[in-house]
């Protein structure tokens, strides 16, 4: 006998024409979420990019991430508010229902902060990048399905070919960031040049923030101006 919870999962993934979340129907034109509960999980208040933390004033960063310089992170929710199982259930469940309707979240939400001067509009983006094997085993990276729809919709190059994870680290969750960290050393590789000064790394989820930082650190080696772009982020006041 199925459990109420599962047996609504269930249903969900059955009937992509219901919402995930609230189960009532949507219209043909969107997938996965509806637009109500959709609005009830994105921010509501302005959050700092450095670190996730909700703001009374609507300023770029926080003043803790002010004095580090952090890297902008661009999401259009919070991962514990409600849509952040969701976009989780991507590589879990291969529930791509939500992809779309999250990328356009993801792309007003990077408007309104080009509109407010705190990002620019990068030349390229990139999708962090899972190590052969594990692709290998999951059959899609979740982060490469979620840059290829932003691509085409912003009309920006997602350049595949430059960066590749070259150790198949151990998954970074229940790591503290110090051993985060040194699990992810030298994982990552550039293997050619690149010739833009602006890229976003697109990853489906960011947490600490230590994966996307760590490619961040290759490019700003090359003085290239990088910010990172997810669908969902948790709020990591630690995020260095
Ligand atoms: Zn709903
Ligand atoms: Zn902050």
């Amino acid at each position: 006998m199925m459990t109420q919870p599962s047996l609504q999962r269930w249903l969900g993934a059955i009937l992509p024409n219901r919402c995930l979340m609230c189960h009532q129907q949507i219209t043909s034109t969107q997938s996965g979420i509806c637009r109500v509960c959709l609005n009830a999980c994105l921010y509501q208040t302005p959050v700092c990019l450095g670190c996730g933390r909700e703001m009374q004033l609507q300023v770029s960063y926080c003043g803790e991430c002010q004095r580090h310089n952090r890297l902008k992170v661009v999401a259009p929710c919070g991962y514990h508010d409600g849509l952040g199982h969701w976009v989780g259930q991507i590589k879990y469940q291969a529930q791509f229902a939500v992809i779309e309707v999250m990328v356009d979240a993801l792309i007003r939400r990077l408007h309104h902060l080009i509109e407010l001067g705190f990002v620019q509009m990068p030349q390229v983006i990139i999708a962090v990048p899972l190590h052969s094997k594990r692709l290998r085993q999951r059959g899609f990276n979740q982060a490469w399905l979620v840059a290829q729809s932003l691509s085409q919709k912003l009309e920006l190059p997602l350049l595949d070919d430059v960066l590749i994870r070259q150790t198949n680290t151990a998954p970074q969750a229940g790591l503290s960031g110090k051993m985060r960290r040194q699990n992810l050393l030298d994982a990552f590789t550039l293997v050619a040049d690149i010739n833009w000064q602006r890229i976003a790394i697109v990853d489906d989820v960011v947490t600490t923030g230590t994966t996307v930082s760590e490619i961040a650190r290759l490019f700003n080696k090359q003085y290239i101006e990088t910010q990172v772009w997810c669908l969902a982020r948790a709020e990591a006041p630690g995020l260095n």
